[in-house]
């Protein structure tokens, strides 16, 4: 049996999908940053100033933890679509890691950095369920 595969053309689509991923994430994050940094500054105000600044600090460290946690988000999704480009070089892009079938061109549009057929990992769930 052959292997599977999308043909370049296709690939280079993606590729620039990826490519437009990559830089909002990177932009996305550069904002966070920024927004951390600033929050952490106003924060530092705010002690001093404010009557309830004991919950004010505590809103300020849930709303950092949120940014952070956000942020830790982004950045794996930036590996993620990292690999995702490896697997554009290598032609393998859009290979179902676990039947070995191509998946369709919907849902790697939907989401760029599938390696795998929704009802394949489903199907891998319940296995692992059983076991
Ligand atoms: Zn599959």
């Amino acid at each position: 049996m052959a292997v599977k595969k999308y043909n370049k053309t296709t690939l280079k689509k993606f590729r620039e999908l990826l490519m437009g991923e990559r830089n909002r994430i990177a932009e996305d994050l550069n904002y966070q940053k920024s927004e951390l940094n600033k929050t952490i500054t106003e924060g530092a105000g705010e002690l001093s100033s404010a009557t309830y600044h004991m919950a004010d600090v505590g809103t300020d460290m849930a709303e950092r933890e949120k940014t952070s946690l956000f942020a830790h988000r982004q950045a794996k999704y930036l590996s993620d679509v990292d690999e995702a480009l490896d697997r554009v070089d290598e032609e393998t892009y859009g290979v179902c890691i676990i039947c070995g079938d191509l998946i369709e061109e919907g849902r790697l549009m939907a989401a760029p950095i599938a390696k795998y057929h929704v009802s394949c990992k489903e199907t891998q769930n319940q296995r692992n369920n059983n076991q």
